[in-house]
């Protein structure tokens, strides 16, 4: 198989005779000429093996470019990197890696093509094509990899026992391509990632991480956490996750799976985010279910609290996983524990009041929060479906309204503490803030409008009652 008239970039060419000058092979591999075959969407990095130094190839391409790049050069892993136009070229030599079982880091030697192709995770990411001259575009495909392109396969190039254990990041990388690719795992690799699932537990939370931000920002999520759910990984990295998936019943009654409802939610808000964080607030909004969960012969099943304590929880898995603590924890810590009011609102009557509240408490999150809450309708009945999807639509139409009249999303109080101590001539004290906590009341209640006349006026006569005069002038 000939690749040659899909190398359309011009960088290809260059490499080529930087190749010829050093007397190298090279060949461009893994992601992009999987990506190629694939017809997918060019991401914007390219991997280059020589038989040779990686790092000379780099200096010598960059030679050859009229711009001359700047090419990095990382010593330690004898790799090298260039820029050209939008494209980051990634540059190794080849590669023997042998691992010994205590050890994480192999032992790294000189090798052949067939040695680079041999180190690397699936026989879909080990095809390589030339970029000699003489056989320029050339597919190497030791391991049948495009037959696996063509019949969705992922499979590891040696023993997946030796792949997985080697690596065992490996382990997520084939469900996270599984996710994106929708391609099946073979089964023997399928029956490996159960027997090393453990193995995952040497990996850092960042590398992790990367993997499910992946996975999540795939277009079907479901796909891969049910693998991870399958091969015991998820029971390791999210234990939260699969907590939710022990339905009880007692005395007749059960209630949802919440592991299963989770997924649906992942799954729905896709199309309207692409947000990965507010996927995770999806994945994250019901973890408190769990611990939470109680029988009382009145109620039945509740979960009183969840969100609270879900919120909580977020925060102990982000510090676990070492995610960022930032604003981005405080995000979808925020939607967890705000995933429940807009549910509230509409399955009863949509009042201005309720509608003022949620945009005063969610502010600039409260189109995410909607769009969470959206998701969150999993009800197989039609009609309870049709109905809150309904609501929905009237409480996003409030929200606009409301906050046209009232702006309550950064709300600011029409009055401030100082102008309240003018008036009454007083000192700071409790008597303040009792009056501002009143004027935001009322506000949210609609009992008067977010301005100062309405708020003067509303003032003086709640201070009556606190036997306070504004003093005359
Ligand atoms: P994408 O860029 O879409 O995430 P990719 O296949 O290009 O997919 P990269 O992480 O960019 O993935 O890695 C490039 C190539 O390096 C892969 O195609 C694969 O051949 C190899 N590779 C990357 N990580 C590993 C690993 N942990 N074990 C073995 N080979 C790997
Ligand atoms: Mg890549």
């Amino acid at each position: 198989m000939n690749y040659k008239d899909s190398l359309h970039n011009p960088i290809f060419e260059v490499i080529s005779q930087a190749s010829k000058a050093l007397n190298v092979e090279s060949y461009v591999i893994g992601g992009f000429v999987r990506d190629l075959i694939l017809k997918r969407d060019f991401k914007k990095d390219i991997d280059i093996v020589a038989v040779g130094s990686g790092i000379k190839l780099a200096l010598k391409v960059s030679e050859l470019l009229p711009k001359k790049p700047k090419v990095q050069v990382f010593k330690t892993y004898g790799t090298a990197m260039l820029r050209f136009e939008d494209t980051e070229i990634e540059f190794v030599g080849a590669r023997k890696e042998s691992y010994t079982h205590d050890s994480r880091n192999p032992i790294v030697e000189n090798g052949t093509l067939e040695d680079d192709q041999n180190r690397r995770d699936f026989t879909i990411n080990a095809l390589a094509l030339s970029l000699s001259e003489s056989n320029f575009g050339e597919l190497l495909d030791p391991f049948g990899g495009l037959v696996d392109i063509e019949n969705k396969i992922l499979k590891t190039p040696l023993d997946p026992d030796i792949t997985f254990s080697d690596d065992p990041l490996r382990m997520l990388r084939a469900i996270r391509f599984a996710t994106q690719l929708n391609f099946e795992i073979e089964v023997n690799s399928f029956q490996s990632i159960t027997n090393n699932a453990e193995r995952i537990k040497i990996i850092s939370g960042e590398r992790i991480v990367d993997e499910l931000n992946k996975i999540l920002s795939a277009a079907k999520p479901s796909i891969g956490f049910l693998l991870l759910y399958k091969t015991g990984l998820l029971d390791i990295i999210l234990p939260e996750l699969t907590a939710l998936n022990q339905v009880e019943e007692i005395e007749g009654h059960t209630h949802k799976n919440n592991f299963y409802h989770t997924l649906e939610v992942v799954d729905n808000i896709c199309p309207n985010t692409d947000d990965v964080w507010l996927r995770w607030a999806a994945l994250l909004h019901d973890i408190g279910k769990a611990p939470t969960k109680k029988f009382n012969k009145k109620q039945g099943w509740t979960f009183h609290g969840h969100e609270f304590l879900g919120g909580k929880m977020v925060k102990k898995l982000f510090e676990r996983l070492h995610m960022p603590l930032n604003q981005k924890m405080k995000f979808v810590q925020k939607m967890v524990m705000m995933s429940s009011r807009p549910i509230v609102l509409s399955q009863d009557i949509v009042t201005d009041s309720a509608v003022r509240r949620l945009v005063f408490d969610a502010g600039e999150d409260v189109e995410d929060l909607m769009t969470l809450c959206e998701a969150d309708i999993t009800t197989k009945n039609p009609n309870k479906f049709k109905k809150y999807h309904h609501n929905f639509v009237i409480v996003r139409k409030k929200i606009v309204e409301v906050e046209e009249r009232d702006s309550v999303r950064n709300f600011q109080p029409p009055i401030s503490g100082e102008q309240i101590m003018t008036i009454f001539n007083l000192k700071p004290s409790r008597e303040i803030g009792i009056l501002k906590e009143a004027v935001k009341e009322a506000i949210l209640e609609g009992e008067i409008p977010n301005e100062y006349e309405a708020a003067y006026n509303f003032v003086l006569k709640r201070a009556e009652k606190l036997g306070l005069n504004p003093i005359e002038n």
